[in-house]
């Protein structure tokens, strides 16, 4: 008999929720009682493990899950040698090096001999080797941006979303070192999984690949249908299904959701009527 798949999910922090959210639009069923360390999906024979963002890659590179979710700079720092089966589309930051407002320091070759704060030392490490300037680094598990101010370092590298928690913090950003994002990770390549496995990563992709189509639907003069295709050529090719009035035809397609606003009004220039958008819960090309 082989064990149950196992997926290990973060059970707190900012990927927590949505990733909860993934997995509900990709129609996994279970119900997550407070401080359970697992919950049995209900209509597919696997479990979740929740556990810290940061214990992911552990867990599985030690087989205790078959797969995980956690951020790519996660990955990194674990130093375990995880594949990244799926990009998630969620939790994205920039993994940065920031000096305060007030520093001179310009660039990262004036960081040589300097003191840096991180909550992510081998990432850290391993890129200002790889530059060849030689940094002290202050590992930190949290309140990587007050080091500085304290003091405890004169520059830092840490995670980076909107920019505000630096800007609030007096610092300024002076070089990237990392574009972050939640994965799905797993010990082999997608080739080399499990025909389960495979289905939970097609399922998930499935669902971030949808979040970024929206599905159109509108009726349309048969003589429109030329100039309307040019704005809308879909996934393959539009849908064109008859109408019961002479001459009129209903169009499907799927649009990027973020071009859907530009498309609208040119749709309707080029004869559209009860144009109708629709968001998508799976895509599978
Ligand atoms: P947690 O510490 O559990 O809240 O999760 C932190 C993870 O969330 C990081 O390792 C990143 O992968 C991701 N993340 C996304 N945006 C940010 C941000 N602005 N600051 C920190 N972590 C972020």
């Amino acid at each position: 008999m082989t064990a149950q798949l196992r997926l290990a999910v973060p059970n707190k922090g900012r990927l927590q929720g949505p990733n909860a959210d993934l997995l509900s639009q990709a129609g996994l069923v279970y119900e997550r009682t407070e401080r359970a360390l697992s919950a049995p999906v209900a209509n597919v024979d696997m479990e979740l493990l929740f556990v810290r963002a940061e214990d992911v890659c552990e867990m599985v590179a030690d087989g205790v899950a078959a797969l995980g979710v956690t951020g790519l700079d996660l990955l990194q720092e674990s130093g375990t040698d995880l594949q990244v089966v799926a990009k998630l589309g969620f939790g994205s930051c920039r993994l940065m090096a920031a000096v305060p407002n007030a520093s001179r320091l310009r660039d990262l070759g004036e960081l040589e001999g300097m003191r840096v704060a991180t909550a992510h030392p081998r990432i850290a490490g391993e890129f200002f080797s790889k530059q060849g300037v030689e940094v002290t680094l202050i590992p930190l598990r949290g309140s990587v941006e007050v080091a500085p101010k304290l003091d405890v370092a004169d520059a830092i590298v840490d995670l980076v979303s909107s920019g505000s928690t630096m800007m609030v913090n007096g610092l300024r950003p002076i070089a990237s070192l990392l574009e972050s994002q939640a994965v799905l990770v797993a010990r082999r390549s997608v080739d080399g999984l499990s025909e389960g496995q495979q289905q939970v990563v097609t399922m998930l992709q499935a669902a971030v690949a949808a979040r970024r189509k929206r599905y159109v639907v509108m009726n349309a003069p048969q003589d429109a249908l030329e100039a309307i295709e040019a704005i809308i050529p879909g996934i393959e090719a539009p849908s064109v299904i008859p109408l019961a009035h002479n001459g009129k035809v209903a169009v499907h397609s799927v649009v990027d959701a973020t071009e859907v606003w530009q498309v609208l009004p040119r749709l309707k220039d080029a004869g559209a009527t009860g144009i109708l958008v629709f968001p998508i819960e799976s895509l599978i090309p």
